[in-house]
């Protein structure tokens, strides 16, 4: 297949099936797993009881529970200070029955996100967001990839979409989403342009994509008009509309008119990002068997 074909009406990538797919795998591995009476083990730390953060780690405790994944929540009050945050990320790097943690995004303001996250243990780093991890990525090397650009991967993949010397825009520079995902496109042969908000004619931009990622927050910033006949286009974006709907950062409606593929929001993005930290977890949980002492 190649990666931009005839104009629309474009195939929705359904990213609900395609995380249904990815548990029904590591499933298999779990089981695997308990051969050598190893359980993984995902522990996610949330500070305060940011009502997205709750839905989002409600969603990673039902992957766990879907694939056999033991999982602990540690929620700290809002107004934890940096230290018992620290405290309770040390005590899981060193159970031995973790082998994932999450730090739920975004932490309160008074606290450093950036820098507590620091001190979580590489080998326990299923986000993959830590500095360590994120330098590794740069050579190639990272251990585990970032969750919601390993999900666009992934969910690119299953469709088919060809990435080797295809054009690529993303839309966004974050280093949780754009960056890494630029780095990933571009470690399987894509020719990468990043955008973001001092970018001077986007459209000129995306307009050349086949493949397109947005991740910026700006509810159906990208138009129809601003997408390439048949290119595959995939959605982060995750807004709240003043209706109370969601909405990501394509509209939908018109662009899945032009493009070749297109992910839905709620639907696309959003269920591997969170697949993606079970099969981190469930990595870490194999390696910790592969490094035994025999
Ligand atoms: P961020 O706010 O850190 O970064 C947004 C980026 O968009 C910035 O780099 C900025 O330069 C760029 N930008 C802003 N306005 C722009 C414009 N008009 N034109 C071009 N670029 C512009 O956000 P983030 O953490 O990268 O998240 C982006 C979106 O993805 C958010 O909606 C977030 O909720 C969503 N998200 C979804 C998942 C998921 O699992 N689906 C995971 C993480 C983030």
């Amino acid at each position: 297949m190649s990666a931009s074909r005839g104009a629309g009406p474009a195939t929705v990538i359904d990213g609900v099936a395609a995380a249904r797919e990815v548990h029904a795998r590591l499933r298999a591995r779990v089981a695997a797993l308990a051969g050598s009476n190893v359980r993984p083990g995902l522990a996610a730390i949330m500070v305060g009881d940011n009502p997205a953060s709750k839905i989002y780690l409600r969603n990673k405790v039902r992957a766990c529970d879907e694939t056999g994944v033991r999982s602990e929540v540690h929620g700290l009050p809002a107004d934890a200070p940096a230290s018992a945050v620290l405290a309770t990320l040390e005590s899981l790097n060193r159970d031995a029955q973790v082998h994932g943690i999450l730090l739920q995004l975004p932490l309160p303001p008074h606290l450093d996100a950036e820098r507590i996250m620091q001190n979580l243990a590489p080998e326990k780093d299923v986000d993959g967001l830590t500095w360590a991890s994120l330098g590794a990525l740069v050579t190639g090397r990272a251990a585990y990839e970032p969750c919601t650009p390993a999900g666009v991967i992934a969910l690119l993949e299953r469709a088919g979409v060809v990435l080797d010397g295809r054009d690529a825009v993303v839309v966004g520079r974050s280093a949780i989403v754009g960056k890494p995902m630029a780095l990933m496109l571009m470690a399987r042969g894509a020719t990468v342009t990043i955008c973001h908000s001092r970018t001077r004619d986007l459209a000129d931009h995306t307009r050349r994509a086949d493949v397109l990622v947005a991740a910026v927050g700006r509810a159906r910033l990208i138009t129809g008009d601003m997408v390439k006949p048949g290119a595959a286009v995939i959605d982060v974006g995750i807004n709240r509309l003043p209706d109370g709907k969601l909405a990501g950062d394509v509209d939908f409606e018109a662009v899945r008119k032009v493009a070749g593929w297109v992910t839905p929001v709620p639907g696309g993005v959003g269920p591997m990002t969170v697949a993606m930290a079970i099969v981190n977890t469930v990595r870490a949980a194999e390696r910790s068997v592969e490094l035994r002492p025999a």
